[in-house]
């Protein structure tokens, strides 16, 4: 899952940043409220974590020209406690939903995967399929109920596909879900990780979809 952090506080955004990579998010952070519009314009997101008072271009005026071109990626707003009317004016503008300052951090983690479940259309917290679960929350996955021990990168592919069975999804799409601006991709590293999961899931779990992508099939 690739996330875009917006937030000016140096040492929040730090701390947030690190919290999210540790969780196996992929994660682009910008600092103000003009990169975070270019950024949002450019590349494609699965959640948007935005502070409200940003530098150069209000966080609440990002969020409103984002739903004005019609992106429905979910957005998590942040913002101060007592800022009551923010978060009403947060919501109204487009936000899905909001945590305040200073976050209670495991908070900010269920918010962020209860979002994403509700943008998948799932309702339930754990991913099944074909004697395969992922549990975003723990981050264990089981196969045939026996532990399976997958890197971030693994998940991460892992996740993908399984939340969409029957979906293709190419290279350069997966690549986008693995990767922040700040990582090096070499060119055949979703291939690496699709081979290391087919050792622990099987070889069929995942298939190849020549010249398109890699598939979790429905059946
Ligand atoms: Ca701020």
């Amino acid at each position: 899952m690739r996330l875009l952090l917006v937030e000016d506080d140096a040492m929040i955004g730090e701390a947030v940043l690190q919290v999210l990579r540790a969780e196996h998010y992929a994660v682009d952070w910008v600092r103000d409220g003009v990169m975070a519009d270019g950024a949002l314009k450019s590349e494609q997101y699965d959640l948007v974590l935005l502070d409200l008072g940003l530098p150069k271009r209000d966080g609440l005026d990002v969020l409103r020209a984002l739903r004005a071109r019609r992106a429905h990626v979910p957005v998590l707003i942040a913002t101060a406690r007592d800022a009551v009317g923010d978060r009403i004016a947060g919501l109204d503008a487009g936000a899905d939903d909001y945590v305040v300052k200073p976050f209670d951090i495991d908070e900010l983690l269920a918010r962020i995967r209860a979002l994403l479940r509700r943008s998948a259309g799932r309702g339930e917290p754990v991913f099944s399929h074909k004697g395969v679960s992922l549990n975003p929350a723990t981050r264990e996955a089981t196969v045939q109920g026996q532990p399976a021990l997958l890197s971030a990168r693994e998940w991460a592919v892992l996740e993908a596909l399984i939340a969409r069975p029957g979906a293709v999804l190419s290279r350069a799409q997966l690549e986008e879900k693995l990767f922040s601006w700040k990582d090096d991709v070499s060119s055949n590293a979703v291939e690496v990780y699709v081979h290391g999961l087919r050792k622990k899931l099987g070889n069929d779990f995942i298939q190849t979809v020549r010249g398109l992508g890699y598939v979790v099939p429905r059946e």
